[in-house]
C-alpha cells in the first residue's frame, strides 16, 4: 500500500500560534515531503480546534461570537503554516459542518460504548478538563495553570467506557501495531493503563456551555469538546459516508506534543477500537520548546511568536534549528543566541559555503562549457532509519556529516590552486565531484529545507545555459 496519512495535532483556537506548534507543523512536514519523495500518495491533515467552554468565554469578553473569534485565530494557524511552507494537504476546522455531521454519527456508532451517569467532579474551563480529587486537593483548589479555582460539577454527564479497552490498546504497545515513540512515552501509557483507565464524561450540559456540537436525540447536552476534536483525523477522511478513509486509515503517523499523550494514547485509541478501526501505526510525542530556558507561557509574557523569527531568517532557518537543535525525542531551548549560532555556523559556513566555493569555480573556469552531473549516491541507511524513528535531529546529523566531509575535502584538495596550476581536467574533475556531493545533499534537506533545496539544484543544473545564481543564507546583522 502505497497510501500515506500525517496528521499534526489540531491547536486550540484561544491564542496565537506558538513555536512549540511551530516545530510541530514542521516535523510532520517533514514524513509528509518524504513519503512524496518516495511515490506515496499523500494525505497531510492539520486544522484547527474550535469548540468548548475557553472560546466561548474568551469570546465573551472580546465581545465577539464564538465563531468570529475561531475565524480570526484558525486564520492565524493557516497563515503560520503557509509562512513555514508547511505542504499540508486539508486544514479541518472542528467547525466545518462536514466535521460536525460526522462527529455526529461517530457519537451514534460509539453508541455501545456511551451510557449516562451523574458527574461529580471538578473541572477547569482553562483546561477544558476534569481533575480528580486528589488533583484537587494537591494544588489546594486552585488550578495551578490558570490560577483560578477548579469548579465543581454536579451533573448528569455521558460517559465513555474507556476502561473496557485498556488491555486491548496495552497490547498493541507492546506488539509495536501501535507504536509510540518515543520509547518513554509508550511506558508512561502503559504505565496509566496499568493504573486502570476510568470511565471518561463526554459531554456537557448545553445549558453550561453551548458552544459544542449537539448530540444526536439529545437537545440537553453538547459533546465535551476534547472528544469531537479527536474525531477530527477520520472525519477529515470523510468517515463514516465516505469511502476515502478506507484507503488511507489508520495513520501511517500522528504528531502530538507531549501534554496532550494521555488523549492520543489511550482515549483515541479506545475510540478507534470501539469503532472498529485500526489503531495508527505511529504516535510521534514531541517535548516542549523553552525560551531561555523558561517555559512559554501567555502568563509569564515571555512568548516568542514564530513570525519574528521567520521575518527575519526565512522559513528554512526556522525549520533547521527547531528540527535539529530542539532534540526530537525530548526537550529544547529557543534562544537568539543559539539560534544565530546555528545560522552562522552550520548555514552559512558549512552549508552556504560549500556550494559558493563550488560555484565561483564553475563560474570562472567553465562559464562556458555545459556540464551535466550525476548525482552522488552515499550510504544513507543511517538517514532512513532515523527518520521512520521521526528522529530529525539525527537524520540532519547524517547530512551534516557529508557536508562537513566535503569541505574538508575542498579544504585538502584545494581547487583553487588547482585552477593556479592549468590543469584544467583535474579541476574539472574536482569540481564535478563536489557538485554531484551537493546535490546529493539536496535532495536529502529537501523534505527539512525544501527552498533551500531547490534553490541548490537550480545552481547545479549546469547543462543549461540559463544560470541561477544566489547565496544560500547570507549573514545578516539582525537589526
Ligand atoms: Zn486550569
Amino acid at each position: 500500500m502505497s497510501n500515506y496519512f500525517v496528521t499534526t495535532s489540531i491547536p486550540y483556537v484561544n491564542g496565537d500560534p506558538h513555536i512549540g506548534y511551530a516545530m510541530e507543523l514542521i516535523q510532520a512536514d517533514v514524513l509528509a515531503r518524504l513519503a512524496r519523495l518516495e511515490k506515496k500518495q499523500v494525505i497531510f491533515s492539520i486544522g484547527t480546534d474550535e469548540h468548548g467552554g475557553k472560546i466561548a468565554e474568551k469570546a465573551i469578553a472580546l465581545k465577539i461570537t464564538p465563531k468570529e473569534l475561531a475565524d480570526k485565530i484558525s486564520l492565524k494557524f493557516s497563515d503560520l503554516a503557509d509562512k513555514l511552507n508547511i505542504s499540508y494537504d486539508r486544514f479541518i476546522r472542528t467547525t466545518d459542518a462536514d466535521h460536525i455531521k460526522r462527529a455526529q454519527a461517530i457519537w451514534q456508532l460509539l453508541e455501545k460504548d456511551i451510557y449516562k451517569a451523574s458527574y461529580v467532579g471538578w473541572y477547569c474551563t482553562g483546561d477544558e478538563a476534569f481533575f480528580t480529587e486528589t488533583e484537587v486537593k494537591t494544588h489546594n483548589g486552585i488550578c495551578p495553570n490558570h490560577n483560578r479555582p477548579f469548579e465543581k460539577i454536579e451533573e448528569e454527564n455521558y460517559f465513555f467506557r474507556l476502561s473496557k479497552y485498556g488491555d486491548v490498546i496495552k497490547e498493541a504497545i507492546l506488539n509495536k501495531t501501535f507504536n509510540i515513540l518515543p520509547e518513554n512515552k509508550s511506558h508512561e501509557i502503559l504505565t496509566l493503563i496499568d493504573s486502570g483507565l476510568d470511565d471518561i464524561s463526554i459531554s456537557r450540559p448545553k445549558d453550561k456551555i453551548n458552544w459544542g456540537i449537539k448530540i444526536p436525540n439529545d437537545n440537553s447536552q453538547v459533546m465535551y469538546v476534547w472528544f469531537e476534536a479527536l474525531m477530527n483525523y477520520i472525519t477529515v477522511l470523510g468517515y463514516p459516508d465516505s469511502e476515502e478513509y478506507k484507503s488511507y486509515w489508520p495513520a501511517k503517523v500522528q504528531v502530538v506534543g507531549k501534554d496532550i499523550l494521555r488523549f492520543h494514547g489511550a482515549i483515541w485509541p479506545a475510540m478507534l477500537l470501539s469503532l472498529g478501526l485500526q489503531l495508527p501505526e505511529k504516535l510521534y510525542v514531541h517535548g516542549f520548546v523553552t525560551l531561555n530556558g523558561l517555559k512559554i507561557g501567555k502568563s509569564l509574557g515571555n512568548a516568542i511568536s514564530p513570525d519574528e523569527i521567520i521575518n527575519i531568517y526565512g522559513p528554512d532557518a526556522f525549520r533547521y534549528y527547531f528540527l535539529r537543535h530542539i532534540p526530537s525525542y525530548g526537550d529544547g531551548d529557543f534562544n537568539w543566541s543559539l539560534f544565530e549560532k546555528a545560522y552562522n555556523n552550520e548555514l552559512a559556513n558549512e552549508l552556504g559555503n560549500a556550494v559558493q566555493r563550488t560555484i565561483t569555480l564553475f563560474d570562472k573556469y567553465f562559464a562556458e562549457e555545459l556540464i551535466s552531473i550525476n548525482i552522488a549516491q552515499h550510504d544513507i541507511a543511517g538517514y532512513t532509519q532515523a527518520l521512520s524513528e521521526c528522529r530529525f535531529d539525527r537524520a540532519l546529523d547524517v547530512v551534516w556529516e557529508q557536508v562537513r566531509g566535503l569541505n574538508q575535502y575542498i579544504d585538502e584538495t584545494k581547487p583553487w590552486e588547482i585552477a593556479q596550476s592549468g590543469d584544467m581536467e583535474h579541476l574539472k574533475e574536482v569540481l564535478i565531484y563536489q557538485a554531484s556531493n551537493l546535490l546529493e545533499i539536496s535532495i536529502l534537506i529537501g523534505p527539512f529545507m525544501p527552498n533551500t533545496a531547490l534553490n541548490m539544484k537550480k545552481i547545479f543544473n549546469l547543462s543549461t545555459k540559463e544560470k541561477f545564481r544566489q547565496i544560500l543564507f547570507p549573514k545578516l546583522d539582525k537589526k
